[in-house]
């Protein structure tokens, strides 16, 4: 037997084996065909302007929860987001003394502004900082501006959020039961604010959400105010 004839024999198993392995590897793709999602835009720390100091190492953490809040303080007329994120910053790296928290930068990683726009601030790989009592270790901290006690939470701050909470969540392989509001991980706070917290108790966030992981693009309604709830809508920037 010459050579080629050799090699002709075993060609063709090999390439019917080939094409088989393609087949199924084509059909795998179309099995799992749940869109990825882009990340949303964002104004980096570096377009604010951030000044950090270093975290110490010790604060890497493994991201598994998302954790929302609102500032609850109100949102004044004419505040500017760039202004108010730098100022966060410089208060909180004060020391306890000169009335900061001795925080090495901002103690949430996502800011939304009234109009909808996402600031970065803390880098997702370092656990954030709180005022209350729970372990802040693996928590994504989303800061929504505002007090949802007092104002009404924006259509286009609800919008970035669930566009934001579906990227991280695919991100970072977040479970659905591990997204939820800083009261909800906190026994001593009613932050992220009534108008807010509800579209997370009764499913609606969640399900936008879903919506967004499918490739579709949720129709955001928040219905009217709550019966005990702030009637006022949070007023947007310039
Ligand atoms: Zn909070």
């Amino acid at each position: 037997m010459s050579i080629h004839r050799v090699s002709l024999v075993y060609t063709w198993p090999v390439l019917i084996l080939c094409l088989a392995a393609i087949s199924v590897l084509a059909n795998d793709e179309s099995a799992q065909s749940q869109p990825s999602i882009e990340k949303p835009e964002t104004i980096t720390a570096e377009q604010w302007g951030t000044d950090p100091l270093p975290i110490p190492e010790e604060r890497r953490h493994t991201p598994k929860f998302i954790t929302i809040h609102h500032a609850g303080v109100d949102w004044v007329a004419g505040s500017d987001p760039y202004e108010k994120i730098r100022n966060l910053q410089a208060w909180g790296k004060k020391s306890v003394e000169d009335g900061g928290k001795d925080w090495p930068d901002l103690p949430y990683h996502f800011l939304i502004a009234p109009d909808g726009r996402i600031f970065e601030g803390r880098p997702v790989e370092y656990e954030p900082e709180t005022n209350t009592n729970y372990d802040v270790n693996s928590h994504i901290g989303v800061q929504i501006w505002g007090n949802f006690q007092a104002q009404r939470v924006s259509p286009q701050q609800v919008a970035s959020a669930v566009n934001l909470v579906a990227w991280l969540s695919q991100e970072y392989e977040v479970e659905d039961a591990q997204i939820g509001g800083h009261r909800d991980v906190a026994e001593d706070t009613t932050c992220p604010g009534a108008d807010f917290y509800r579209y997370l108790e009764d499913g609606q966030f969640l399900g936008w959400v879903n919506q967004v992981r499918a490739g579709e693009l949720p129709e955001i309604d928040l219905g009217p105010p709550l019966e005990d709830g702030p009637i006022e809508m949070i007023p947007l920037p310039e």
